[in-house]
C-alpha cells in the first residue's frame, strides 16, 4: 500500500472519519503509521485484588455496584464495587460520569489502572475499561496500544484500521543511516513501528522506544551541528576591543562587576573581534547581571562605530533596559534610543530617522525593532533578552537588518537544563553567570495555606512600614465564576478597600494600555505604589530592588521555573527578602512545590520541571511543541550523548545526507526551528 494513500481510501473510513482524522493533522496512511501509542495497556500482568500492590494493574472483576455523584461545581465522582474470587476493591473515576452507564451490575470487565492509598483506603484509580468476555477472544492476553484520543474515533476501531495496516507496516524502508542502525544497534524502522502498533512484550516497547526516540534527537543535534556549521561560514563584522572604552564602562557602574560577568564579558570581546558572528546564549538566574554584561558589549559595538539593537519581551523591560541603559552610558556620550509600539507619530519618525542615519547608537525596543519600515544604519551587534520567549522567526527578521550577520547575544534568565541545551541550542557558545552580586540574602521562601492570610498581610505590612514594597500575583486579569483562581482585578479592589485601604496599593495586567503600564510601573519604580498587585506580567526582567515580599497566589497551578522567575523580582538588593506561595486549597503540597522552599537554584528547579512537567514549561510550549518530540524525552541524558555522538561521526563521515530523503527533509525543518540566526 502506497504511504501516501489518504486515510479516506481505506476500507472502513467514511467522509466522518476522515473529518475526525483531519482534525488531529492525520490525512495519509503515513500519518497513520507514525502516530503513535501513548502507551499501553498491560493484559498480559493480570492480578488478583488480594495480590495487588500499589502502582499500575490490571485484574478483571465483576462490578457490584456503580453510582455516580457530584461533589463540588463541575467535579464528578463514579464509583464502582469490583470483585473476583480473591477479594473486593473499590473504583474512582474522576469527571467520567459515563463510566456508570457503560458499566453493567453483574458483569466482568478488565480494569487497568493505578491502584493506590487515598482518602484512607486502598482503591484503583481511573481504571481504563475493557469488556472481559470480548477480550478473552480477541485480546486477553495482550498488551494493547493506547493512543492519543480522537475526537470520533474509537479506540478498537483505530486499533484496528492501524491493524489493516500492518503489511505495510512491514514494509517500511530505514530511514536512519544503515551504519548508524548497526553501530547503535537498534531495532530498523519497520521492526520498531511493527513492535510499537503490535507489542508482544514490554522489552519489545523498550527497544523500539529506543530506536524512535534516538531518531528524533540525532534528526534534533545533526540540525543543530549543521546549524553551527552554516555559522561559521557567515560573514561577520570584526569590532575591535577598546580597552580604555572597558575600563572607563566598568569605572563608571555603581558597583564592581561579578566575577562571572566579567568573565562573560570577555568571552564576548573576543568572539566581537573575530569575522565569524558571535552566536552567544548569556545565561544566567535572575538578577545575575545579564544588563550589565549586554551593555558593557554595546558600548564596545558603539565604540567601534556600530549600532547595536535590544530586543526585550514586554514594554515594561524595554522602557526599564533604555533607562538603565542611557543611565550608565549617557556620560560617554552613547546615545540610547526607545522604540516600542507607543512611541508615535512625530517622536516615532525622528527616531526612525536617527536610527537610518547613525544618531542613535543603541536602540532597546520590543518586536517594533523588527519591523519593515525600521532601517539600520550599521547594525553590528544584537541583544535578545529573555530570549526563549521570542519565536525563531521574530529573530530571524532582526538578523536581517543588517548587510552582514551582526553578532548575536542572547540573554536567559530560565536556566536550560544542560541535555536540553545541548539538544536544542547545540550551535550556540554559551556563557553563564553562576554568581550573584555579593552581598545577596536567600529569599526565605514558604508555602501557605489559603486559610491564614491574616498573618501573611501582617508580614507584608511591617515590610511596607520599614520602606519596603510587595508584588501579589495572580492569575487572572478577571473573576471567572467557573473557578475559584484568584484574579487581580477582584484581588486589587479587596486589598485596596480593606486590610490594605491605609496603603497605596496598584494594580498591572497585560490587558493595560501600554501608557497605563509604564504608568503604574514607573510609580512603583519611585516608590509611590506599595503593594503592585499584578498578573506574570512583571515575571521576566523587572527590576525593583526596594522591593522585598513576592506573595503567588495559587501558586500550585505554575511551574517550578516560572514561580523560581517570579520570586527573583525580589531579593534584588542587601534587604532580606521574602516569598508567600500561596496554595489553592488546604489540601497537602506537593513535593514538587517544596523543592522551591528549599532551593534558590534555577538550574535545579529547571531540572525538576524537565523530570516532572517536560520541556514546554521551561523551553516555552509553542517552541517546543514544534519540535515534534513524540518518543524521545529531552530528559534521557543518555540517548541524547549518544546521538550527539552519532550525529558528529555522521557529519566527519563524508556520508552525503541527501541520500536520506526522510532524515534530510526532518534535520532541514529542525535547522529552521532551533537556529539563532
Ligand atoms: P538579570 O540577570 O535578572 O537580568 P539585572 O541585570 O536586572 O539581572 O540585575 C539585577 C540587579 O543587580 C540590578 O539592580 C543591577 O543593577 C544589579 N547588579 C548587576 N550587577 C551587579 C553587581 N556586580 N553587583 C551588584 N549589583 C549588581
Ligand atoms: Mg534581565
Amino acid at each position: 500500500m502506497n504511504l501516501s494513500l489518504p486515510l479516506r481510501e481505506l476500507s472502513g473510513v467514511g467522509d466522518k472519519l476522515d473529518e475526525s482524522f483531519h482534525r488531529v493533522g492525520l490525512r495519509t496512511v503515513k500519518d497513520l503509521v507514525h502516530y503513535l501509542p501513548r502507551t499501553y495497556d498491560d493484559y498480559t500482568q493480570q492480578s488478583r485484588i488480594v495480590d495487588l500492590k500499589p502502582g499500575k494493574v490490571t485484574i478483571v472483576a465483576k462490578v457490584e455496584s456503580v453510582e455516580t455523584r457530584s461533589v463540588r461545581r463541575g467535579m464528578r465522582i463514579t464509583t464502582a464495587v469490583l470483585a473476583d474470587d480473591s477479594s473486593k476493591l473499590k473504583a474512582v473515576w474522576f469527571n467520567q460520569p459515563y463510566r456508570a452507564t457503560q458499566l453493567k451490575t453483574g458483569e466482568r470487565y478488565m480494569f487497568t489502572g493505578t491502584f493506590e492509598f487515598s482518602y484512607n483506603r486502598y482503591q484503583i484509580t481511573n481504571p481504563g475499561v475493557e469488556q472481559a468476555k470480548k477480550l478473552e477472544q480477541t485480546e486477553g492476553e495482550r498488551i494493547v496500544p493506547v493512543y492519543r484520543s480522537i475526537r470520533g474515533v474509537k479506540p478498537p476501531l483505530l486499533r484496528k484500521l492501524v491493524a489493516s495496516l500492518r503489511p505495510t507496516i512491514t514494509m517500511l524502508g530505514e530511514t536512519l543511516p544503515l551504519t548508524i542502525v548497526e553501530s547503535q544497534k537498534l531495532m530498523s524502522n519497520a521492526q520498531s513501528h511493527l513492535a510499537l502498533h503490535f507489542p508482544e512484550s514490554q522489552e519489545q516497547i523498550a527497544q523500539a522506544r529506543e530506536r524512535v526516540g534516538f531518531e528524533e534527537l540525532f534528526e534534533l543535534l545533526l540540525a543543530s551541528q549543521l546549524n553551527k556549521q552554516a555559522n561559521n561560514r557567515l560573514q561577520g563584522w570584526k569590532l575591535p576591543f577598546d580597552v580604555a572604552a572597558a575600563k572607563e564602562f566598568v569605572a563608571g557602574l555603581p558597583f564592581a562587576l561579578t566575577n562571572a560577568q566579567r568573565r562573560a564579558a570577555w568571552q564576548i570581546i573576543q568572539d566581537f573581534e573575530s569575522e565569524i558572528p558571535m552566536n552567544r546564549l548569556l545565561q544566567g538566574d535572575v538578577g545575575s547581571g545579564k544588563t550589565a554584561v549586554a551593555g558593557f558589549a554595546a558600548r564596545q559595538a558603539a565604540q567601534a562605530g556600530y549600532q547595536s539593537a535590544i530586543m526585550a519581551p514586554t514594554e515594561i523591560l524595554a522602557s526599564q533596559h533604555a533607562e538603565t541603559l542611557s543611565a550608565l552610558l549617557a556620560p560617554f556620550d552613547v546615545s540610547v534610543g526607545l522604540l516600542t509600539g507607543s512611541v508615535k507619530g512625530k517622536a516615532r519618525q525622528e527616531l526612525l530617522s536617527q536610527i537610518s542615519d547613525g544618531t542613535v547608537d543603541i536602540i532597546v525596543g520590543t518586536h517594533a525593532l523588527i519591523q519593515k519600515k525600521v532601517e539600520y544604519h550599521k547594525l553590528g551587534f544584537v541583544v535578545i533578552d529573555e530570549q526563549h520567549r521570542f519565536g525563531v522567526a521574530q529573530r530571524q527578521a532582526l538578523l536581517d537588518k543588517s548587510i552582514r550577520m551582526p553578532h548575536l547575544l542572547a540573554m536567559t534568565a530560565t536556566p536550560i537544563p544542560r541535555s536540553l541545551a545541548l539538544t536544542v541550542y547545540g550551535e550556540l557558545d554559551v556563557s553563564v553567570l553562576d554568581e550573584l552580586p555579593s552581598g545577596r540574602k536567600p529569599i526565605a521562601t514558604k508555602l501557605w495555606a489559603p486559610t491564614n492570610t491574616e498573618k501573611l498581610y501582617e508580614a507584608v505590612d511591617d515590610e511596607i512600614a520599614k520602606g519596603r514594597q510587595c508584588y501579589i500575583i495572580c492569575s487572572l486579569i478577571d473573576e471567572d465564576p467557573e473557578n475559584d483562581v484568584k484574579s487581580v482585578e477582584a484581588e486589587y479592589k479587596k486589598l485596596k478597600s480593606t486590610v490594605f485601604n491605609h496603603r497605596k496599593v496598584g494594580l498591572l495586567h497585560g490587558k493595560l494600555a501600554p501608557v497605563d503600564k509604564d504608568a503604574v510601573m514607573q510609580q512603583f519604580a519611585d516608590g509611590d505604589i506599595d503593594i503592585l498587585v499584578s498578573t506574570t506580567v512583571v515575571e521576566v526582567g523587572v527590576n525593583v530592588p526596594n522591593s522585598t515580599v513576592m506573595i503567588i497566589e495559587n501558586a500550585d497551578r505554575f511551574g517550578l521555573s516560572q514561580l523560581h522567575q517570579l520570586r527573583g523580582r525580589v531579593g534584588r538588593s542587601t534587604h532580606q527578602s521574602y516569598c508567600y506561595l500561596v496554595m489553592s486549597d488546604s489540601s497537602k503540597p506537593s513535593a514538587r512545590l517544596r523543592e522551591i522552599e528549599k532551593s534558590q537554584d534555577g538550574f535545579y528547579l529547571a531540572e525538576v520541571d524537565l523530570k516532572l512537567r517536560g520541556p514546554g514549561e521551561i523551553y516555552g510550549r509553542s517552541q517546543h511543541g514544534a519540535l515534534n518530540l513524540q518518543v524521545a524525552s529531552l530528559g534521557d541524558t543518555k540517548l541524547i550523548a549518544r546521538a550527539q555522538a552519532a550525529a558528529k561521526e555522521f557529519l566527519s563521515s563524508g556520508d552525503d545526507l541527501l541520500q536520506y530523503k526522510q532524515l534530510a527533509t526532518r534535520v532541514e525543518k529542525n535547522q529552521r526551528l532551533t537556529t539563532l540566526n
